[in-house]
């Protein structure tokens, strides 16, 4: 958890018990992959030529018929919505960003209407809404869908399901007429086979995934999988062709070192992992067991609905005299610093700094603890509630 030169810059490194965000840093880098991307820094290529072989390489590992390598599942978001917008039509393409394109209305579930999703809509497109909070009718999705329909998106994961038709269902409907679906799967890794269920099992058309999240691949990397005439589309839309994606150009690095991620991430034992995590659970519930004023206890899944547990500890302010805002801050604010979920809250995206009177509790999460760090946090956590917050 040191670095020279964020101790040059003055900049705090932190333990990150919160989650794959951005905001934090993502993810750290798997070793293969800082290896590779150091490797490729070395020589000059021709980027097309690596952009095809390391997709080639990636579709062959991940079981898909082309896979193609952006700068984050953001990025994905946008270049498969210009893909299935333009094609390979390159006159459409040059036109953009101000033509009006003949196909540019993308189908979402209201439901699933998301943080990422201006993205979307950068590249063009308008979103045509389906159902509401509470449900969406097979008819409202056949209705929504005319001559204008470039895809349907769709998010995956159970904790995205909402009040979304089912994803199977999706997919049939948009293909009886020949719509593609776009799933965004950013952050539905593990299990790894997710790489190829939605493809290969199911039938989506594209499929998008977060390099710097699990994979811990580089915080600037995503993958696309999927059709071949669909990624060939994607390709013609992005850098370094001179169009609108030119802007989210993704290096030779980040494209070998993603491709190392993929390879190391199909070989590791993710029932040890999740075994180890369980471990790291268990040990904070019996830390915190029978002290007046923490109640801790399992959560199941995680924010991000990946199947790996978490910790919440719930704090009854009126036992302890400082609230779940107090105890986020003193973990953030101590040495060294260390980032936690909050509990209780409606806000997404709550700094450690601000005070949210629903906060009733912490998450913390031990898939993205560097070895050891558990055992700060614990000792860290009963210091604070010895000393009063
Ligand atoms: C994290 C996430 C993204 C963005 O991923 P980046 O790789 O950071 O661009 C997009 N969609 C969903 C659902 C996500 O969880």
């Amino acid at each position: 958890m040191s670095s020279i030169r964020y101790a040059e810059l003055g900049v705090r490194p932190l333990i990150n018990a919160q989650g794959r965000l951005t905001r934090l840093g993502g993810s750290i880098m798997a070793p293969e992959v800082v290896d590779a991307m150091i490797d490729a820094g070395h020589a000059y290529v021709d980027i097309f030529e690596l952009q095809r072989e390391v997709g080639r390489k990636l579709a062959e590992l991940t079981h898909n018929e082309a896979a193609y390598v952006t700068t984050g599942a953001a990025t994905g978001l946008f270049l498969t919505t210009l893909a299935c917008m333009t094609g390979t039509d390159i006159e459409l393409l040059a036109g953009l960003p101000l033509i009006e394109l003949p196909k540019n209305e993308v189908v979402i579930h209201a439901s699933q209407r998301f943080a990422y999703d201006p993205a979307v809509l950068l590249a063009g497109a308008r979103f045509k809404e389906i159902g509401n909070a509470e449900a969406t009718a097979a008819w409202e999705l056949e209705e929504a869908i005319g001559p204008r329909t470039a895809a349907v998106l769709y998010l995956a994961g159970e904790v995205n399901r909402r009040s979304a038709l089912s994803l199977e269902e999706t997919l049939e409907i948009a293909h009886r007429d020949g719509v593609p679906v776009i799933v965004d799967a950013a952050a539905q890794l593990p299990p790894a086979e997710n790489l190829w269920h939605f493809t290969r099992d199911l039938g989506a058309d594209l499929v998008i995934f977060s390099g710097g999240k699990d994979l811990r691949g580089p915080q600037s990397s995503g993958l696309v999988v999927g059709r071949k005439d669909l990624i060939e589309a994607v390709f013609v839309n992005g850098a370094p062709n001179p169009y609108v994606g030119r802007p989210m150009k993704v290096g030779k690095e980040e494209m070998v070192g993603l491709l190392a991620a993929v390879e190391r991430y199909l070989t590791l034992d993710h029932a040890a992992r999740l075994a180890g995590f369980e471990a790291i659970v268990q040990g904070w519930i019996a830390a915190f067991s029978g002290i007046p004023g923490l109640r801790p206890s399992r959560s199941w899944p995680n924010e991000a609905g990946q199947p790996m547990p978490r910790l919440l500890l719930e704090i009854d302010s009126d036992v302890l005299g400082f609230d779940a805002n107090d105890i986020r801050r003193a973990l953030w604010e101590g040495d060294p610093r260390i980032a936690v979920g909050h509990y209780g809250t409606k806000h997404l995206y709550l700094t450690h700094a601000d005070t949210d009177d629903g906060a009733r509790g912490i998450f913390v999460t031990p898939d993205t603890l560097e070895p050891g760090e558990e055992h700060i946090i614990t000792e860290r956590i009963l210091s604070i509630v010895r000393t009063g917050g």
